[in-house]
């Protein structure tokens, strides 16, 4: 094993086990909490290696990126999740490709995932994403527009509505963190057919998992910074 993999190998045993340590702090079971490990910007060799060390579900940002990831990597049986930002001229490529998308945010775009949902395929499973902090700056529905998109998204056939998603701004605090998930969290108990909350990264992990995450999406503290990206 290089020096590169055994770093990697470590990092994702820290994360797993900050994940459990998390979690029993707060009363919680890991097993109820799902590690994606967020691999924009990464070379598919660094997934490879990951998914030697058991890592299953990887993120993507980037489709053109993760598409030449994914043929590079199709010998291995990883889940694909999408997370960025979505296009409607992208919809086709995503709904085909992945099993999971958490970054859908408006009714079009979901209308397109679910008809181009290949037949054969199980449906889609569909995080909405919410701009919890009304930032304009970023994507997402408004929280208080959440309850009509719910209904309209649960309607199509081809998608599985799972739950909710959120990229909060940053916050001074744990406290302040932790308040922030919780009005996601609150949210999404309304809705009682959802059973995902797609929170926390690696730095605001503890905060997430605290207030009910069942999804942490993980880059930096698995695969080190990041460069600057490459792919749009
Ligand atoms: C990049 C990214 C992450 C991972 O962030 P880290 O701080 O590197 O853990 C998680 N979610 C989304 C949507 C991202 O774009």
């Amino acid at each position: 094993m290089t020096a590169a993999e055994e770093k990697l190998r470590d990092r994702i045993r820290h994360t797993r086990q900050a994940i459990t340590s998390i979690a029993c702090a707060h009363n919680r079971q890991d097993t109820e909490i799902q590690l994606l490990a967020v691999s924009k910007t990464q070379a598919a060799d660094q997934l490879r290696s990951a998914f030697n060390f058991g890592q299953i579900a990887f993120g993507e940002n980037y489709l053109q990126e993760a598409l030449d990831k994914q043929q590079e990597l199709s010998d291995l049986d990883i889940e694909w999740h999408f997370i960025g930002p979505i296009q409607s001229n992208k919809t086709r490529d995503i709904s085909a490709h992945f099993s999971w998308v958490h970054s859908v945010d408006r009714l079009k775009i979901a209308k397109r995932l679910n008809e181009q949902r290949p037949a054969g395929l199980p449906p889609l499973n569909i995080c909405l994403q919410v701009n919890i902090d009304h930032e304009t700056s970023k994507s997402g529905v408004a929280p208080e527009d959440i309850m009509k998109l719910v209904d309209e998204v649960a309607a199509l056939p081809k998608l599985n509505l799972r739950g909710l998603m959120a990229i909060p701004a940053p916050k001074a605090c744990f406290d302040e963190e932790f308040e922030t998930f919780k009005r996601v969290r609150d949210i999404m108990q309304k809705i009682p057919t959802m059973d995902t909350l797609s929170i926390g990264m690696s730095a605001d992990m503890e905060a997430a998992i605290a207030a009910g995450s069942t999804i942490v999406r993980v880059g930096t503290a698995i695969f080190g910074k990041r460069e600057a990206k490459t792919h749009r």
